[in-house]
């Protein structure tokens, strides 16, 4: 059990040795560097109440690693913020639910009694359930996510290494950037060729991206490689996963998640190319995507392009 006293101060539990001043005060340097200490506590604290908040993480997630490292910045995180952070929870809610489950404002939440710890668990689980995984698995992957979440570079990880996972090339109105391939990158078509192929059913999916061009999977090549008793995956976007989804409702759908919210927002916008307008358009963008997470059978973060490639590879097995 953690003490809540050394829980409520923003210094970590193992202070620097002090030497008083002449006041009996710790010397300036040391006041310095706990009030560095601080300021990177609250920016930690903020961080994670922004990924909840945004649905990076799951409320029980953060929970969770509050409770395996109490004195982390998860750990102290005082529980009514916490609450504030999930969407839809206000002011009002926070305090009916803190009355409900007779916890104090003041506890943060790695200083929560072992009571607390699992009625707050089971108020959070029968109010946002975790996804289930799936019983049973397809060999059809679709692989999804925000905007700018990295699913392309994992894709081509995955094929890459995973040679015996056909990778599907989708048909797209758009015009090859440099290097691109016709038939390796995507089958680059004019409107009317995208138009006929709609019309003669060879679309098992098709949207149109960032309301720019069309994007379709075609599906002879999923069905020839599935009867074969290959893996096939799909890296669309959302609504082409729904899409997926209506047709064969056995497919396996792979959410890919980045490992913050802040991390996103750099990968977004760090290039700086956008306007302020468009960086709001793509934030906003990336907010929505991310509350369909839910529709969605498994979550991969994509911490790392390797690690999150072979994630999804396992999943296809
Ligand atoms: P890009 O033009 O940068 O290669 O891809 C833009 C977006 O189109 C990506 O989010 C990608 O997932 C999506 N996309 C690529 N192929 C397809 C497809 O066949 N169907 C759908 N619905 N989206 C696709």
């Amino acid at each position: 059990m953690p003490d809540s006293r050394t829980l409520d101060q923003e210094t970590p539990d193992k202070a620097p040795t002090r030497i008083p001043g002449a006041q009996g005060r710790p010397p300036e340097v040391d006041r310095v560097a706990a009030s560095r200490r601080a300021v990177a506590a609250r920016r930690e604290r903020a961080a994670l109440k922004k990924d909840v908040a945004m649905r990076v993480i799951t409320p029980q997630e953060l929970l969770r690693r509050a409770l395996a490292e109490p004195t982390s910045p998860a750990g102290a995180m005082r529980v009514p913020e916490f609450l504030t952070a999930i969407p839809a929870i206000g002011e009002g809610k926070r305090d009916r639910i803190l009355h409900d489950l007779e916890i104090s404002p003041v506890k943060r939440l790695g200083g929560l009694g072992s009571r607390q710890r699992e009625d707050l668990r089971h108020f959070l689980d029968s109010r946002w359930p975790e996804p289930e995984p799936r019983a049973g698995r397809s060999r059809l992957i679709v692989l999804a996510g925000p905007t700018a979440v990295g699913k392309g570079t994992v894709a081509a990880h995955i094929k890459q290494h995973h040679p015996e996972i056909l990778l599907s090339v989708s048909a797209t109105t758009r015009a090859p950037r440099p290097g691109e391939v016709h038939g390796e990158h995507y089958f680059f078509v004019d409107d009317a060729e995208f138009d006929r192929m709609i019309a003669d059913g060879e679309l098992l999916e098709h949207a149109t991206v960032h309301n720019a061009y069309r994007y379709g999977t075609p599906r002879g090549p999923i069905e020839k490689a599935l009867a074969e008793g290959r893996t096939v995956l799909l890296e669309i976007d959302l609504q082409g996963a729904r899409q997926v989804r209506e047709a064969d409702p056995s497919a396996t759908l792979v959410f890919l998640l980045p490992p913050s919210w802040d991390e996103l927002v750099q990968r977004l916008v760090g290039r700086g190319t956008e306007d302020a307008a468009e960086r709001a358009r793509r934030l906003r963008t990336a907010k929505s995507e991310l509350a369909s997470q839910g529709e969605f059978d498994y979550r991969v973060v994509n911490d790392d392009v390797a690690h999150a490639a072979d994630e999804v590879a396992r999943l296809a097995r």
